[in-house]
Order: C-alpha cells, then structure tokens, then sequence
C-alpha cells in the first residue's frame, strides 16, 4: 500500500521525477515525460542523459551533473532546454535540479538528511535524484517582456532605450581608443501622407519594408533603431572620417528612394538625415542624439531628402529650443510676427518688378529673429503650416493695397515650406486665400526648392499644373544647390529660376568666365525660364549678369527686405523716376 501510494506521489508530480545512476544513465523517471515530451518512459531507461538534452546546453549540463567529476556532485539548479520525442513537438524548456544520492554503509543521503552529509564518514555516491519543471511559459512571457523592453515590436528594431544603452558603450569606447563615430536621425518624408490615405496598416506595412531596407544599409556592429513614429536613428561606431558617414547617409537616401509597394499601391518616401559625430558635435548621449535630430531639422526646414552634418551655427538657434517654441505658438497671437518685401529689380530698366516677401519676428526680449533660426523649428513642430498662412494672407493684403492703388503688374513673389506644399489641400487652401483677398493670380509668384518638387515628383506635377492654369507663377528658388538632375524642369509648369546666392558671390568680377552662373542662366535662356539672380551685393556682380543677360536681380545690392510703408514708398519712387 505504502509503495502504491509514495508511485502515485511520484508520478502525479507536476515535475519530471528522474534517477540516474552513476554514469548518468536513467534508472527511474516518472510518467510527467510521457505528457510533457512525449517519451514513452520504459524507452529512456537505460539511456544517458545527455542524449536527452539539446546540443547547446549540453556543456552547462555537465558541469550541474559533474560528469568531471561524479564526487563532487551537490545540489544544483539549471535552466535547459530537453528534447521532445520528435520533431514535431515543440522544444520545451525546463528548471532542472539534480542533487547526488549518496550511501554511507546501508543509509542513502537524500536532501533531506544531506546536511550531515559533511560529518558524516565514508560517503559512496550512487546516482543522481533530479526533478525538471517545465518552464517554458514562464521564461517564454520573461524573454517577450525583456524583448519588448528594448525593441519596438512593429519593426523588431532596437528601441530608444537599446538604442542609448548601445550608443553609451561606443563612446566610452570611442573615448578610450580617440576614435570617432556617427550618430544619425533620420526622419521619413511623407510618411504621414501615406499614413492618412492609405491607412495605419499600410503605414505600417511601410515601417516594416523601410526597416528592412535601412538593415540592408548596414555593418555587422552598427545599431538601427526605431525611435518613435516615422523615426529612426543610426550609430555607427566605426567610422573614422565626415566622408564614410556622408557615404552611408547617401546609401541611405538611395535605398529609400525606390518605390515601396504596398498592396496594388506604389509609393515614394524620402528621408531626410542630420549627423552629428562624435565628439565635435558632443560628446555624450543626449546631446549626440539631439543635435543629429537639429541637423535633420535643418535638412527639412531646406526643402527635405537630404543630409545635414550637426554645426554649432545650428545649436546658436536651437539652443534654448523650447523657449523659442514656446515663445513661437503666443507669437501669431500677439502679432509679433511681419512680412518685409525685398525688391526685385529690372536691371535695364532700373525699376522694381516685384517683391520677395520675408518673415521677421520681432521678438518682445531678443530683438528681429531671422527665419533661419525659427523656419526649422517651426517646421518640426508644424507651427510652419500656421505661420506660412498667415504670411500669405498678410501679403496678399497688403500687396493688394499696392495694386489698388495703381500698381498694378507688381509681382508677389511668397516662399512656401515643405509640409505646405505637401498637405493634400495645398492647391485648395491657396485658391480660399487668393479669393479672400482677391489678389490677382497672374500677381503671384510661389517659391519652392528643388528638393520640395522632387520629394513627390507625380503629385507635384498636377498641384502646379492647377496653379500655373489660373495664372500663378513657379520659381525655383536657391536654384543648383538641391538636385543635380535637370529631368523635372520640363515636365513642370516653371516659369523662373532664382540663382543661388552662393553661385551669385562667388562673381568676383566682371570677366570671371568659369562661374557656375554661366551655365545656370545658358540653361534658363534655352528653356525659355525667367531668370533672377539673388544675393547681389555689388556693382560687379550686376554688371557680369547684365552681360550674360540676366535682368532681374534681387540683392543689398537694391536694398534690402524692408516693412511693407517702407517698401511701396520705395515702389513708389520707383515708379514716379520712372515716368520721369
Ligand atoms: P530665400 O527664399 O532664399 O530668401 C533670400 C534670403 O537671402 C533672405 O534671407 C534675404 O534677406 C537674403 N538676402 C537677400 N539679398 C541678399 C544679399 O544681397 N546678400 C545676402 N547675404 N543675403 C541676401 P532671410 O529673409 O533671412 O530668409 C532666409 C530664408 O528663410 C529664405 O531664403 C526662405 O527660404 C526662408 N523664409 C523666409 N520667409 C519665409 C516665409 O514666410 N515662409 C517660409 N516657408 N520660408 C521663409
Ligand atoms: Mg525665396
Ligand atoms: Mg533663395
């Protein structure tokens, strides 16, 4: 009875309850291994047991049952993984422990009289008593939170966390050896388009397809990871010079420059990467991180689809960051912000064509801030779409005074940042206003880079077309320091190429022939394109673009942007020397 009743308490355990013997073979297991693994448990008798124990363990195995040395047995845990029966049943895993059975003349050592083991006299070891519980949902739910802790699970990439534990180690390595690295902040470019009209699983689709291209980029050792939304953000510990980072961030740009296709559906996403290295753009985690998030800002405050190395211009803008931001959403409010217009000139004729209109804010403690230290930002917190429409509507009202009250052919020339011209109501937004305030269309005149056209070639070309048919004009502006491939400007509706300033200083005088300037106005002359050259700031550079037959200018040369009185007095007196 007692026998029936101690096999009954052995084999209802809810452990596997095994004997081996000296050697390590089985001379008891319990009926738990049929149910768990699939063992028949007459089978296993006999056998050793590493056969039962997957290969990868096998070696921790040894050393819990000392197959070394069998004296030196004790009581030990381990966590294995053991086979199942056949292949079709899932690996399982399993807290294993084992401790010796020992004889000491005619009584066995169990655990429970094990402490007087020392003390005791001539011990024989026998065999092993061991149980193994099944673990596998619990370290299953353990791996899974551990995973989820450092990785986002839509992408399987690294997370923030990973992320800055991986980064942290780098530099101290990178200290240590006075070696360089790069960190890079990459954000997708109208990620949210796809978003918003194909819907969240095929933004996610997307996340996924972008992940696996960026993987591809890489080296065994750099770290990829997702960062938060259409984020990512890249460490690369072995890089010795600016050159290799700016080859991977081209790698980078390529890769996600071919279309992704999700379902019946084709899309394009770009993306636009800041760098920051180490140490010349800091020196820790946080600020690493952060300024290659500044100089990707200044790649999409710039027209997108590119990269910026980290520059301590930028932090002299972004320095107090939150303040300017803070500061930025009361501005519209307490009408800080004005539009100032830049004359654009007729060189032959002298008088004014038209106006470039130019934010200020004139900030209640800081004086006029330019746009360069608030168009980014402004771009990053989206503030950009409030703050461009109200420039619009601020200049095509004051603008409009200037034609009512005679002059009538002045041209509004208005700059219009990326997610303006993205939002899928660009064209309809810009039609309300020019309706509000009846401007004329054929008056208008709207800037864009080359990189804002590019960005999403296909729709840009019906959004302009739709403005160019109610008469508003297309300027390229900066015009040769964005894209190299010429291939768009015939399939838009363009009418003018602003030259960049860079091209325009770099005149020196007036039989320089070698300038880049040469080519740029030969090619807008022989595609038919209205020409205006910016940043003219002496005579020379006015004379040499007279000679390649550019006319309209636009510089300090001419004056700079000034508040809207200020600018039609001028318009005026333009006007009246020429009726003199
Ligand atoms: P941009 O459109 O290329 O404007 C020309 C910039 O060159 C202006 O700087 C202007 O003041 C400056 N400039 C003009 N003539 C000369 C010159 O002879 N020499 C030199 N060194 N500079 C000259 P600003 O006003 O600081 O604007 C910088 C950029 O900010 C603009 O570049 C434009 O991209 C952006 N921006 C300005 N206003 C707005 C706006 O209302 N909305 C948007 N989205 N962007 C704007
Ligand atoms: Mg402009
Ligand atoms: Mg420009």
């Amino acid at each position: 009875k007692s026998e029936e009743l101690h096999r009954y308490i052995v084999n209802s355990s809810p452990d596997i309850v095994f004997m081996l013997d000296r050697e390590g073979r089985f001379t008891f297991i319990n009926n738990k291994v049929e149910s768990v693994l699939g063992y028949d448990k007459r089978s296993l008798l006999g056998q050793h047991y590493s056969t039962f124990i997957n290969s990868k363990d096998t070696e921790r195995a040894s050393y819990i049952f000392k197959d070394s040395d069998p004296s030196e047995r004790a009581t030990r845990t381990l966590e294995l993984h053991l086979k199942p029966s056949n292949d079709s049943r899932a690996q399982r895993f399993f807290e294993v422990t084992v401790f010796p059975i020992e004889s000491r003349a005619n009584e066995i050592s169990t655990p429970s009289n094990q402490a007087n083991r020392e003390n005791s006299g001539k011990r024989k070891l026998i065999g092993t008593y061991g149980t193994a519980r099944d673990i596998t949902e619990r370290k299953e739910a353990e791996d899974f939170i551990n995973f989820q802790a450092y990785h986002d699970l839509l992408t399987r990439l690294p997370n923030r966390a990973l992320f800055k534990d991986r980064l942290s180690l780098a530099i101290t390595h990178a200290k240590r050896n006075t070696q360089s690295l790069a960190v890079m902040f990459l954000d997708l470019d109208r990620f949210k388009v796809v978003n918003d009209t194909l819907g969240h699983a095929m933004g996610d689709r997307l996340l996924q397809s972008v992940s696996m291209r960026l993987e591809n980029c890489l080296r065994e050792g750099d770290t990829l990871s997702r960062f938060g939304g259409d984020e990512f953000t890249l460490l690369l510990p072995d890089i010795s010079s600016k050159e290799d980072a700016r080859k991977i961030a081209r790698k980078v740009i390529n890769v996600l420059k071919e279309p992704f296709i999700l379902g019946e559906h084709e899309v394009f996403v770009g993306v636009s990467v800041g760098i920051a290295m180490y140490d010349e753009a800091g020196s820790n985690v946080e600020q690493l991180i952060q300024n290659a998030d500044i100089a990707m800002y200044h790649v999409k405050g710039r027209g997108k689809d590119g990269y910026k190395f980290y520059s301590d211009t930028m932090n002299v803008s972004c320095s107090n960051r939150l303040k300017i931001e803070r500061d930025m959403r009361n501005a519209l409010d307490n009408k800080e912000f004005k539009v100032y217009y830049q004359p654009q000139i007729n060189a032959k004729s002298g008088s004014i064509i038209g106006v470039e209109a130019l934010i200020r804010w004139h900030h209640p403690e800081r004086g006029i801030i330019y746009p360069s230290e608030f168009i980014p930002l402004a771009e990053e917190t989206k503030l950009i779409v409030d703050i461009s429409e109200w420039v619009l509507k601020t200049a095509c009202n004051e603008v409009k005074s200037w034609i009512d009250a005679g002059h009538s052919d002045i041209r509004l020339a208005v700059n219009f940042s990326p997610s303006q011209v993205e939002h899928p109501r660009f064209v309809d937004m810009l039609f309300q206003q020019l309706e509000e305030c009846d401007f004329p269309p054929e008056n208008l005149e709207i800037e864009l880079t080359e990189n804002v056209i590019m960005n999403d070639l296909e729709h840009m070309i019906q959004k302009l077309s739709k403005l160019a048919d109610l008469g508003i004009t297309i300027a390229i502006d900066d015009f040769g320091t964005g894209y190299s491939s010429l291939n768009y400007l015939h399939k838009l509706p363009i009418h003018t190429l602003k030259v960049d300033q860079s091209f325009v200083h770099d005149i020196q005088n007036a039989d320089n022939d070698a300038c880049i300037v040469n080519a740029i106005v030969a090619m807008a002359h022989g595609l038919k394109l209205n020409i205006v050259a910016e940043g003219v700031e002496t005579a020379n550079q006015l004379d040499y673009l007279k000679s390649l037959g550019c006319h309209e200018i636009q510089g300090f040369f001419f004056g700079k942007a000034r508040p809207a009185d200020e600018t039609l007095l001028l318009i005026n007196s333009s006007t009246q020397s020429e009726a003199c």
